[in-house]
């Protein structure tokens, strides 16, 4: 009979060869033609010949870490990937056109002030099918807050002409902005559904270290609006699947839900995150290193406990959670088995619904009461045989 220790070797060996397979590519473009107030992500002010630089870097990161998989959703972000000129756009998208691709999800997040029609149909005739743009609001105030360079006329005929060569779009929705009101946001939820767009992201302003805002002393909003608004959101979003605690969609982000599925994906680019052969690798933030080929700062190979943390931290964020069964071939858990989630569903906090575990919705708002449960758990004695 085999021990216990040997069950764990092989559910490990098993889920290396099962779970390894990767579909899914980030690719970072760090260059922004305006740097808004709230952003502390990867970015740096446009320069054409740094552009340069840092395309040529990206093939070669790309050229030596891929290793020929079919890929299932690319997904270009930034920084604004379209603060690019029409023949740096052409050169990013023929160094992603040597990937293997099939039934491909294929999103490139642009912002309004540096798209054109010539650049929509360059990426409409390089197969993108999916595209991302930052609104945020449509209130001038804030947008002069948030230092954001667009209106209101110039989102809705972008979106009209975009929408001419490609229809899965994303807007990006910010709330809880400094002295904003639940009139002021149910107001920009009206014309954000105007728009009918089929997805619809959310985002919570939380002022970070490092930003505009910040240095400027500007404060977060009350805990509680925070929560108005929110609900405000969700009970506005109705029509719209709210699939992922900030996420609702008519048709959902196939490549985000490879992050909430505990999937493996490559991160390309400076900045960029990756998951692969259970290791999760940070590329660094510095474009000196980067272009010099020193792309990864920090990774960490994850142990089977660490793995399955992942699960249930990136899995409760979807609305209906974590699939049972899909645990138990994946993972050879049970993870109705384990006596936190035990608990948590005698606490109604958690419930079970078609085969799947999930975080009731009257807790959703509070989330992170319940996922600092998961955390440093001991899952190895839950694998059977
Ligand atoms: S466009 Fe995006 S990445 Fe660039 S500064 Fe604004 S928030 Fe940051």
């Amino acid at each position: 009979m085999a021990s216990n220790e040997q069950i764990i070797n092989e559910t490990k060996t098993f889920i290396n060869i099962e779970t390894n397979i990767c579909k899914s590519i980030y690719v970072h473009i760090p260059f922004c033609t305006n740097i808004c107030s709230y952003c502390d992500f990867c970015k740096y002010f446009y320069n054409e010949k740094m552009v340069d630089d840092y395309l040529n870097a990206l093939e070669k990161e790309i050229n030596a870490k891929y290793k020929n998989e079919v890929i299932e959703t690319i997904y270009v972000g930034g920084g604004t990937p379209t603060s690019l000129s029409y023949a740096q756009l052409s050169r990013l998208l023929d160094i992603l056109k040597k990937i293997n691709v099939d039934n491909l999800e294929y999103t490139v997040e642009i912002n309004v002030e540096n798209i054109d029609e010539d650049k929509i149909k360059l990426l409409s005739s390089y197969g993108v099918n999916r595209i991302s743009i930052g609104v945020q609001t449509f209130n001038e105030k804030y947008l002069k807050l948030l230092n954001r360079k667009h209106n209101k006329e110039q989102v809705i005929t972008a979106i009209n002409m975009i929408k001419k060569y490609i229809s899965n779009i994303n807007i990006d929705l910010i709330y809880a902005l400094p002295g904003q009101t639940l009139e002021e946001l149910n107001k920009d939820i009206d014309e954000f559904i105007a728009l009918d767009i089929p997805h619809i992201s959310t985002y919570s302003l939380i002022i970070e270290e490092h930003t505009i805002l910040n240095n400027n002393n500007v404060e977060n909003i009350d805990e509680e609006l925070d929560y108005e608004m929110y609900k405000l959101i969700c009970k506005r979003l109705k029509e719209y699947d709210h699939y992922e605690i900030s996420n609702f969609g008519k048709i959902k982000s196939r490549h985000n839900l490879t992050y909430w599925n505990n999937e493996h994906y490559y991160g390309f680019g400076l900045g960029a995150s990756g998951y692969i052969d259970n290791i999760r690798y940070t590329n660094t933030r510095s474009l000196n290193n980067y272009i010099n080929g020193k792309y990864i700062i920090e990774e960490e190979e994850l142990d089977f406990n660490e793995t399955i943390e992942n699960l249930f931290i990136l899995g409760f964020r979807k609305t209906n959670g974590i699939n049972i069964d899909d645990t138990l071939n994946k993972y050879h858990i049970n993870i109705l088995d384990i006596d936190i989630v035990k608990e948590l569903i005698k606490e109604k906090k958690l419930l079970v619904e078609n085969n799947n575990l999930k975080i009731n919705k009257d807790y959703i708002y509070t989330s992170n009461d319940i996922l600092t449960n998961f955390l440093g758990g001991n899952y190895e004695r839950y694998i059977q045989e």
